[in-house]
């Protein structure tokens, strides 16, 4: 800047004296307004190529000036370049941001104060059914039908949330959706919503299990109550009093299977999978549920002796690791359920075959009353019954499908189930190959 001025000074010095030399003081005035036209003409254009370069926004293109306009250029390039620099820095985070956001399980929605969609993420789409780009600009309301919503949006407080259904992908999955609105910025509104249809599912069968289990308890207690009262209030002959106390035992009988039941369900359910170290031996195991049907069955005639007629198939020295209590919870529960469902007379096939794959299936079939298909997807779950009265009669709980299916999913299998109403069941656990060994017994591989 120094130089420029000295150079001026210099040159207007110089012209002066020439002014002078040739025309006295005419001359130095005529010099002197002829140099500082030319230094300001020369300003004007370079200034102007100046601003036309910084008009092309362009920190790389070449804009052809030296010494002094040469150095503002390169300052004003520094300056576009940091500018540059910062603007991608800012653009970088803000779409880290934004892919967070979009990886939330939560759903992120914009509104502007008039309510309308500014942005939302995809989980915000899918939860409340809009298009990410096409419903931009909309308001939310029109969009979000459900009337909890509306007088949501309406009553203006949003200290607390409002639940309400999302779109749901079919009829049988409704989403439940817990959504809250929060202020921000000069009357802008953040919407979140989150999916809570497994915790209302949740809530919701904690409800029923707790109405059942009171339904299945309080009928042997309203009996066992009457048959008190009765033997309080009334003179009985000694007779008359068994009578009424071998009914109250079967009453007990059967409240101490259905507690029974509940604790063997919630052992299950609170303890980790049980090891692939401990052994099972099924020899021991099927003779023993063998023997127990054969005693279930005679039970249900009158002259002592089995009424139904049973085959056992078991291939010899199979093993399953696992818990023997539990494997022969669920086999127990489906034979016994084969003899309870099927009249007397009626064939039983219990049978384990071994898969190609090396899976073990145990499989109880049986010609008894059979289910309709329409109870089928049901059967499984706790106190799910076809017959209510035929479970009560027999015994049941109804939670030994649920215990059986629970087993064989905690040991790593499967449980299905096929029937036709009047023609018969057949009910399977398959247990994974990692569950199976084939072990000779003990003292066969000593003598091998
Ligand atoms: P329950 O104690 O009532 O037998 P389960 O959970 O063992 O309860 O079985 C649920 C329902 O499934 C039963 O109430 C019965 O209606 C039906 N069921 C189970 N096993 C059979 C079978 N072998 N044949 C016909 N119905 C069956």
């Amino acid at each position: 800047m120094l130089s420029r001025l000295l150079f001026a000074l210099f040159f207007l010095l110089v012209t002066v004296t020439c002014g002078y030399w040739l025309n006295g003081s005419v001359g130095i005035w005529i010099a002197a307004v002829g140099v500082l036209i030319a230094l300001l003409f020369n300003d004007y254009e370079k200034g102007h190529r100046l601003e036309k370069w910084v008009r092309r926004d362009d920190p790389t293109a070449e804009a052809h000036l030296t010494g002094f306009w040469g150095e503002l250029v390169d300052r004003i390039r520094r300056g576009f370049k940091t500018r540059d620099q910062l603007a991608l820095q800012h653009q970088q985070r803000l779409q880290e941001f934004l892919a967070a956001i979009q990886a939330s399980p939560n759903g992120v929605l914009l509104l502007d104060p008039e309510g309308r969609i500014e942005w939302c993420n995809q989980t915000a789409a899918t939860h409340l059914g809009l298009h990410e780009q096409r419903d931009l600009g909309q308001h939310i309301v029109n969009l979000v039908r459900d009337p909890a919503f509306t007088r949501y949006m309406a009553q203006g407080d949003f200290s607390s949330e409002v639940i309400i259904e999302g779109r749901s992908i079919s009829l049988s999955h409704i989403l439940k959706l817990q959504v809250q609105l929060h202020p921000y910025g000069e009357n802008k509104k953040l919407l979140l919503t989150r999916d809570i249809t497994a915790r209302a599912q949740a809530d919701q069968m904690r409800r029923d299990f707790v109405a059942n289990v009171s339904h299945e308890i309080r009928t042997p207690l309203t009996v066992l109550g009457g048959f008190v009262e009765t033997l309080q209030s009334l003179p009985l002959s000694a007779q008359e009093q068994k009578t009424y106390l071998d009914l109250m035992a079967v009453q007990a009988t059967r409240m101490q299977g259905l507690v029974s039941d509940l604790l063997t369900l919630s052992q299950l359910e609170g303890s980790p999978p049980p090891p692939v170290t401990e052994s099972v031996d099924l020899n021991p195991l099927m003779a023993q549920v063998k023997s127990d049907a054969a005693s279930l069955s005679a039970m249900q005639g009158e002259t002592g002796l089995p009424v139904h007629a049973f085959s056992f198939t078991l291939p010899e020295h199979l093993h399953l690791a696992g818990s023997r209590a539990e494997i022969h919870s669920a086999v127990s529960n489906l034979v016994n359920n084969a003899v309870r469902y099927t009249p007397l007379g009626g064939k039983i096939d219990v049978v384990w075959t071994l898969g190609d794959e090396g899976q073990a299936t145990f499989s109880v079939k049986d010609n008894g009353v059979g289910i309709a298909a329409e109870h089928l997807p049901r059967l499984s779950e706790r106190f799910y019954r076809v017959d209510r009265s035929r479970s009560r009669e027999s015994g049941g709980t109804g939670l030994g499908l649920a215990i059986a299916k629970h087993i064989a999913q905690r040991h790593g299998g499967s449980f299905h189930i096929e029937s036709e109403l009047g023609q018969g069941s057949h009910f399977s656990l398959v247990f994974p190959s990692n569950r199976v060994k084939l072990e000779a017994p003990i003292a066969q591989l000593q003598a091998a």
